[in-house]
């Protein structure tokens, strides 16, 4: 048995892509402009993939705009650029994430993670850092500081499940914010990914 997934065209790159891997926008009914997060609003729909380089060129060259006859709000585009800056979410299945816990918890035992908004704010800063993990309810404030310090300081930044997950996976409370200091841990992390 095969399940065909759906496909729709990116107005930005012109080449039809699998539905998840596309963001919406639509026009309504009313004639608002949405970001469709859920894929599920009801008007005419126009398609980007989850790319910064498809968006820019897609609003560079109006095609958003010409796909849906309408001037995209300057607060749609921003929402889109933050969707896109937040593609590093993993969306790893139970057994995968399974293994994740358990190789933070031996790391946070080897001493070899950093916790915290200060904690991996310092790690990253004198490059101890090998990998930070945001959890996916961390806060906008927090989601930004460390995108942009992570993409400064050429780390690998992920996004990854809930506080309260990490927390209890690293024998800790609630972390919004983790950083794993060692080559060895961070790479079989990101393997299990
Ligand atoms: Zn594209």
């Amino acid at each position: 048995m095969t399940t065909k997934v759906p496909q729709r065209r990116c107005v930005g790159c012109m080449v039809s892509k699998d539905k998840p891997q596309v963001l919406r926008v639509v026009k309504n009914k009313e004639g608002e402009i949405l970001f469709d997060i859920k894929g599920k609003l009801e008007g005419r729909g126009a398609y980007v993939c989850k790319s910064t380089e498809c968006l820019e060129k897609a609003i560079k060259t109006n095609a958003l705009k010409r796909a849906l006859k309408s001037e995209i709000p300057q607060e749609i585009i921003t929402l889109l650029r933050e969707e896109i800056s937040r593609k590093d979410f993993i969306e790893a299945n139970d057994d995968n994430l399974l293994k994740i816990w358990g190789l933070l918890g031996l790391c946070a035992k080897a001493g070899k993670l950093s916790y915290g908004d200060s904690g991996v704010y310092e790690a990253v800063t004198k490059g101890k850092a090998e990998l930070v993990i945001l959890a996916q309810d961390c806060g906008k404030n927090t989601s930004e500081k460390f995108q942009i310090l992570c993409k400064e300081k050429n780390t690998k930044i992920i996004t990854l499940s809930q506080k309260k997950d990490i927390g209890k996976a690293v024998g800790k409370d609630e972390k919004a914010v983790i950083s794993v200091n060692d080559t060895g841990f961070a790479k079989s992390l990101l393997e299990k990914l």
